[in-house]
């Protein structure tokens, strides 16, 4: 019976031990864990809006940066940038139609000139690294005559400027600086050759696209073609799709043609320019503020 009592009586103290120690472990335990996270939180960098979420991890976008260093080709060339603003679609009216013309100069451009001249019309040229015996002095009287300078690459050689990131960057530089002087401008656009996505791109469109985008460069596609390099183009067929084009627009018409010797672009641009001046269309010189057209990315195949 003693005996009994004895051992009942131990249990109850073993007990009360157990219920004063188990919790007060466990406070301590806790006290250290906190202590432990709040230590950590104050010696991680602060996560305002530099965050970014990824799944359900977040992290400091300066952190990412810096584990991740910037690509060989972004270090090329540091002074061929761009000093981009944002753009300005207040100032644009949707009956706008910019006129570009690729691959100049040629022997066209003087003809493109004296036609723009007569009408009172500014456009856009976009320009390769042409080195014949006038093509300094053409390029010099589009930038005098107020119309705007876009590149388009220095050699226009798909296999070479699309060979690699580092390749389109080293061409664009030498355009770059072709325009800059000669012309005596500092180019903010560009027109990529073929267009921002083409067959011979396909494999570096987006890295191409992201990389002069970083620089501060705005690439411009079109959305009107004259048809001017088409196999049986007339004067007509080039007036027919370029009204027929800026028609369809519904909003400013960026329209393609080339500066490249072919004399049709040249007959054909007073009817261009007479027909859609009857309709209200104004014309405009391109710069930095205004969106251009940028082809979409195809969906991914599977
Ligand atoms: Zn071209």
């Amino acid at each position: 019976m003693t005996k009994s009592i004895v051992f009942w009586k131990r249990c109850i103290m073993v007990g009360i031990v157990l219920l004063i120690t188990i919790p007060t472990a466990g406070v301590i335990l806790l006290a250290m864990e906190n202590s432990r996270l709040r230590h950590e939180i104050e010696t991680k960098p602060p996560m305002g809006d530099d965050a970014v979420t990824i799944g359900t991890n977040s992290y400091d976008a300066a952190s990412i940066v810096r584990k991740h260093p910037l690509l060989s080709y972004q270090l090329l060339y540091p002074e061929l940038s761009a000093n981009f603003v944002g753009f300005n679609d207040d100032l644009v009216d949707p009956k706008t139609v910019f006129l570009t013309f690729d691959d100049g100069p040629s022997t066209s451009t003087p003809l493109i000139l004296d036609a723009l001249k007569e009408h009172d019309v500014k456009a856009t040229f976009f320009v390769n690294g042409k080195t014949g015996l006038f093509a300094a002095s053409w390029l010099k009287r589009i930038a005098k005559e107020g119309h705007g300078i876009g590149l388009h690459s220095y050699t226009h050689q798909y296999s070479l400027i699309y060979a690699s990131v580092e390749n389109f960057i080293e061409d664009l530089n030498k355009n770059y600086l072709y325009v800059k002087n000669i012309a005596d401008v500092n180019p903010t656009l560009l027109r990529f050759p073929g267009g921002s996505i083409n067959t011979y791109n396909l494999r570096l469109y987006q890295s191409l696209c992201a990389e002069v985008l970083r620089r501060g460069f705005i690439y411009c596609d079109w959305n009107v073609s004259a048809g001017d390099t088409l196999k049986g183009e007339t004067v007509d067929s080039i007036v027919e799709n370029v009204l027929n084009g800026v028609k369809l627009c519904w909003g400013p018409a960026f329209v393609l043609m080339h500066d490249n010797g072919n004399v049709d672009i040249v007959q054909a641009l007073p009817k261009i320019i007479e027909k859609l001046r009857a309709e209200g269309y104004s014309f405009a010189a391109l710069n930095n503020t205004v969106r251009p057209p940028m082809f979409v990315y195809p969906e991914p195949e599977g």
